[in-house]
């Protein structure tokens, strides 16, 4: 099969969360000799060029039409791990991709318009013409609409359009001239209650909503997450999600068990044996990790559980009640790590109050930005992994937590709820504990879950070695997702939902 991700982020080379680790995951698990997998990216000013290998011009100098002014764009071909990167470069003089981050510009409608206009252009004109194009978020989901709108007609030919449904909160909300500046032309037409019309704001359109009602397949990135949409979470898209049912699958997200390997990651000041049930080894090697990243941001010597949040700093990921448990594990003799990335600057002020009354005693470490080789010394050096979302579609951190020995404290919710099972409160001896979850989404539900824990770090080291083999023992590879995925798209190429 030939596959094609069209979409705004992939590990290494442009990573915000977990869409970048999906792409990449996913890509170089399906990537063999039936399934020919490419990646069409913008070409970021940022993108480290040292994990590419054979740059080369793909196709120079492509015309773009935006507001009936023509741009020049070239495509770069590349070779990342095992399968290929498509890197977009438009001559635009508004230079949509050479900014400081991947989002958060006034125009990031604009600027992903265009390239998935742009990118659908390079399919057409490189003659690709894909068995599966696969889009993510409204951020890329606009080409739902762009291909069965106006590129089919122009002669591209795809078997089928799957969107993956990441999180429902962003959708691209966006006023009809830019639908028409993204190349979707006549868009009173596609203002309508059946295809692009926001629900909430009738005047507007909604580019995620068209990504839903056009494409052939949707996903959502865990089994909990598609059921939630259609009922709660779907911030207004609700009735659509239970209209599109029939197309809408849960698939759980994996993670890539080479790069998040504990016994070969070049991060870690100690790597661990390759059993999990070499527990004693695993034990010393995450005491070295620990001291090496004491070293590294000055930590004092410390026999209380270090606790760590490793998130973006947003809503959606509790940081109230993150701040929360923060300040209760240091009153516990305890010692934490925060690594927040994109805070909201709602947030900044409470965050740094907190940094600046405890960091100087040595028992906490704060610090706002993301630097993916600290994270992986954190997963590996601390006991505690917060994950209080509020929503979540699935979480990558609870998995790579559970890979490191780390016992993850999570909101039973979305895929939290699918990866993590209780230590006090497991219904079936089927299923082994892995963690902590507190189902009210409140500060004291989850001071209580911290409780919990630390008892049983403290008191109890055989039930809390337990936990950590039964995390470690099991398999959150891309193996089985990627699969299901390779399922899906055979369905959908012989099941298509568009005329
Ligand atoms: P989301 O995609 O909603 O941000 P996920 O849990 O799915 O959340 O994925 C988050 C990814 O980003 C993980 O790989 C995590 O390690 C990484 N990450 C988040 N914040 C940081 C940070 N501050 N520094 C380094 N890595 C981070």
């Amino acid at each position: 099969m030939n596959i094609v991700h069209i979409c705004s982020e992939v590990t290494p080379i442009a990573k915000v969360g977990g869409l970048a680790d999906f792409v990449q995951g996913l890509s170089a698990s399906l990537s063999d000799q039936e399934n020919q997998l490419s990646v069409v990216l913008p070409f970021y000013a940022s993108i480290d060029r040292s994990h590419l290998r054979d740059v080369k011009v793909a196709l120079r100098d492509f015309s773009v039409t935006e507001n009936l002014a023509s741009y020049s764009n070239t495509v770069w071909s590349a070779q990342l791990e095992n399968f290929q990167v498509f890197l977009l470069k438009p001559n635009h003089p508004k230079r949509y991709f050479d900014r400081k981050a991947i989002y958060g510009e006034k125009d990031d409608i604009e600027r992903f318009g265009y390239f998935s206009h742009a990118a659908l252009e390079y399919l057409l004109q490189a003659d690709i013409h894909p068995d599966i194009l696969h889009l993510h978020d409204w951020i890329t989901g606009g080409c739902a609409p762009l291909y069965y709108e106006m590129y089919r007609a122009l002669g591209l030919r795809v078997g089928a359009v799957i969107t993956t449904l990441h999180n429902l909160c962003y959708q691209g909300v966006c006023r009809p001239e830019q639908l028409s500046q993204m190349g979707l032309k006549n868009p009173d037409h596609l203002l309508t209650v059946d295809k692009l019309q926001d629900p909430s704001k009738p005047s507007k359109g909604n580019l995620l909503k068209g990504a839903i009602v056009y494409s052939d397949q949707l996903t959502t990135v865990s089994p909990s997450y598609c059921q939630e949409i259609k009922t709660k979470k779907g911030f207004g898209l609700e009735p659509l999600l239970t209209r599109y049912n029939n197309k809408l699958t849960g698939i759980l997200n994996g993670i890539d068990a080479d790069y998040w390997n504990p016994s070969t990651d070049p991060h870690l000041a100690a790597t661990y044996p390759a059993t999990p049930h070499n527990i004693e080894a695993i034990v010393a090697a995450k005491k070295k990790n620990r001291l090496a990243l004491a070293k590294k941001v000055g930590l004092k010597p410390n026999h209380g559980p270090l606790v760590a949040s490793i998130t973006r700093l947003v809503t959606q990921k509790g940081p109230d009640l993150i701040r929360a448990a923060l300040e209760e594990t240091l009153s516990l003799g305890g010692q934490s790590v925060l690594l927040g990335s994109a805070i909201e600057d709602k947030f900044y002020a409470s965050f740094c109050a907190l940094q600046d009354r405890y960091q100087k005693d040595g028992h906490s470490f704060f610090f706002f930005d993301f630097d993916e080789p600290l994270a992986h010394l954190t997963f590996a050096a601390a006991d505690i992994l917060l994950v209080p979302s509020l929503f979540e579609p699935c979480g990558l951190t609870q998995m790579i937590a559970l890979r490191y020995g780390t016992i993850p404290i999570v909101h039973h919710v979305g895929g939290l709820k699918d990866t993590i099972i209780d230590a006090d409160h497991h219904a079936s001896s089927r299923t082994k504990p892995n963690g902590y979850t507190f189902s009210s989404f409140s500060v004291d539900h989850l001071i209580d879950a911290l409780h919990r824990a630390c008892t049983t770090f403290h008191k109890t080291r055989e039930k809390w070695h337990q936990l950590m083999i039964n995390g470690m023992s099991q398999d959150w590879s891309w193996k089985r997702s990627a699969f299901d995925y390779l399922k899906l798209y055979h369905f959908a190429t012989t099941h298509r939902q568009q005329p």
